[in-house]
């Protein structure tokens, strides 16, 4: 079952060097129930963990069922160290804060089983803690944790148990109860190797291996007893020892509600600390919503003014043409004459009025640019053939304004007022660009195009905020992660590979801007709207700015937890599980 030749482990402290394992060479075959003994240092959870496949020796080999370990891809490793190994430490490790129960079934969620729910239960029930299965850890003594330690070892059925100093914390009776209960295994076929410096807790094993100074000293026999049950899997040669029900790549809906269940959990854990990263991400999400709301209504304000004045109004000017360089007077070469305006409204039909104008201001008063080239408030109005005939004294207009049914339409009309002009005054190419037409809807564009500049630019202020509450919420991740850093010791322990952490991680920290940024929506939208009503400010709410700032949060939330996920799921279980 275990085959360890020449495994060496040196521990590198600065200059200092420690051999923890020098050429050790162990065999432990199926149903055996080993010690490892030896004084404090000599080596002995060392080997532990590397049989346990929490560590990696730095030189020799170690088969587990026929298969060379080191040859393993990691996920491979999660799985044997879920489903086949069951390791039991000195300070139990249990998750704090979650019931008995819930700890024994942590492997579960790992491994996959589906019908591991009862048996958790069962579990509790065979150590004794059948009526203790909703306590946390804090209110279960030290045998008891222990107990609960034991059941979680035993849930995905392990063929092999292995315990470091399992008594080292405990009273004797509580000692004697787990040397039943680790006997009681033996007996079912589970092989044990058990780490212990004790001659009383040495006394159940069948097989004592004595350490010192990383090297085996003595490996005897003590008590032979009864063959047990074959163990429930015996490997093969070649075959990896992979129980059936290998846990498959594919996306599990199970897998995730329970991510999100964990995730739940831990942010209920630390209430204010995570209140506090949502509040960044809430204020970041309310201010991009607020300011798009605000420069929405602005350019919709401004749209508004424009198109009162006309957005929809051509304006066909006699136009001059240039002699040398020098500007001729307007309508020297083409003069518009009423005619040209009826000709106008009867052969366009997107034309809905045309008004034919010859009002010209004697004397110049200074410009306010209303409109852009000329100020409404300059005209004098006057009927038309009065002004031509007896006013002025001429027979042309000055200029035609038309009026476009819509403003769709306004592109096609000026075409085609101007083809007609062109053709009523037999105009040659030369002199098609002897008369002018102006469009109002130019200058609406152009006005409402720097509007919603503004407003992005706006947005982009806003955005900046929302970044910095991403990093609050990259910062509160770190904490978390090297708080819990052995709690991913354990979870890898029992048989979390790299991406269930990750995932883990991720889904607390994209819930975390989540829910800040759902917040978030709700007070920009309720600021955008104490605006709109006390300051009579125009403002409007777009689902874009909702989608946009939903997305961004879940991007802030994934981006800013990947570093510290990924940080965490690439620790070394054991590792991770001797941080402090
Ligand atoms: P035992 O379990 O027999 O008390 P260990 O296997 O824990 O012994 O340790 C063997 C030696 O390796 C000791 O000298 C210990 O100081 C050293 N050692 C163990 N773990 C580390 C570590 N992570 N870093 C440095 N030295 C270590």
């Amino acid at each position: 079952m275990i085959r360890l030749s020449n495994i060496h482990k040196t521990y590198r402290m600065g200059t200092v060097e420690v051999q923890a394992l020098r050429e050790v060479s162990v065999t432990i075959e199926p149903s055996e129930f080993v010690a490892v003994m030896g004084p404090s240092g000599s080596g002995k959870s060392t080997l532990l963990h590397i049989i346990g496949l929490l560590d990696v020796p730095d030189g020799g080999s170690y088969e587990l069922f026929s298969q060379e370990v080191s040859k393993l891809k990691e996920d491979e490793l999660a799985l044997l160290r879920g489903r086949v190994v069951g390791f039991v430490f000195q300070q139990f490790n249990l998750l704090p804060r979650t019931t008995a129960l819930n700890n024994v079934a942590l492997p579960l969620h790992y491994s996959g089983n589906n019908r591991g729910g009862t048996k958790a239960q069962e579990l509790l029930e065979q150590v004794g803690l059948g009526s203790r299965q909703f306590h946390k850890p804090n209110e279960l003594s030290g045998g008891q944790q222990q107990r609960v330690a034991i059941a979680r070892a035993l849930i995905n059925g392990p063929q092999l148990l292995l315990a470091d100093e399992p008594t080292g914390n405990l009273d004797s009776a509580s000692q004697e109860e787990i040397m039943e209960i680790f006997q009681r295994l033996n007996e079912q076929g589970i092989t044990i190797v058990l780490v212990t410096h004790e001659e009383v807790i040495a006394r159940y094993a069948r097989r004592v291996i004595r350490m010192r100074d990383g090297m085996i000293q003595s490996d005897q026999v003590v008590r032979t007893s009864p063959p047990a049950t074959p163990p429930p899997f015996s490997g093969k040669k070649g075959k990896r020892p992979f129980p059936e029900g290998k846990r498959g790549r594919a996306f599990h809906l199970k897998e995730w509600s329970l991510y999100l269940g964990q995730a739940w959990q831990a942010l209920r854990a630390n209430k204010v600390r995570s209140g506090l990263s949502m509040l960044g991400i809430t204020i970041g999400v309310a201010a991009v919503i607020a300011m798009l709301a605000l420069g929405r209504g602005a350019k919709q304000a401004v749209e508004q003014q424009l198109s009162s004045l006309g957005s929809n109004l051509l304006v066909v000017y006699p136009g001059s043409r240039q002699t040398r360089g020098v500007a001729l007077e307007q309508g020297t070469v083409t003069r518009f004459t009423f005619e040209d305006a009826k000709a106008i409204t009867e052969t366009i039909p997107s034309v809905e009025k045309v008004a034919a104008s010859a009002f010209q201001v004697v004397g110049v008063l200074p410009a306010k640019g209303a409109t852009g080239w000329r100020d409404q408030d300059d005209l004098i109005i006057i009927p038309m053939y009065t002004a031509m005939h007896r006013l002025l004294g001429k027979e042309y207009v000055d200029s035609i304004d038309i009026q476009v049914v819509s403003p769709a339409a306004m592109e096609a009309t000026e075409q085609g007022v101007r083809e007609l002009m062109i053709r009523r005054h037999h105009l040659p190419p030369s002199l098609y660009d002897s008369f002018q037409i102006r469009n109002l809807a130019d200058i609406v564009a152009a006005v409402s195009e720097s509007s919603r500049t503004m407003s992005w630019l706006l947005a982009a202020i806003a955005a900046i905020s929302l970044l910095v509450g991403g990093i609050g919420i990259m910062n509160i991740m770190l904490v978390s992660v090297t708080e819990r850093t052995r709690e991913i010791g354990l979870r890898k322990a029992v048989g979390a590979r790299p991406r269930d952490i990750l995932a883990q991680f991720l889904i607390e920290a994209s819930t975390t801007s989540l829910v800040g940024g759902g917040a978030g929506i709700l007070l920009g939208t309720a600021i955008t709207l104490t605006l709109s009503q006390l300051a009579h400010w125009t403002t409007s709410v777009s689902l874009d700015a909702v989608v946009v700032a939903t997305v961004f949060s879940a991007v802030v939330g994934v981006v800013f937890g990947l570093w510290p996920a990924r940080k965490a799921s690439r620790l070394n279980p054991i590792d991770a599980l001797r941080y402090e």
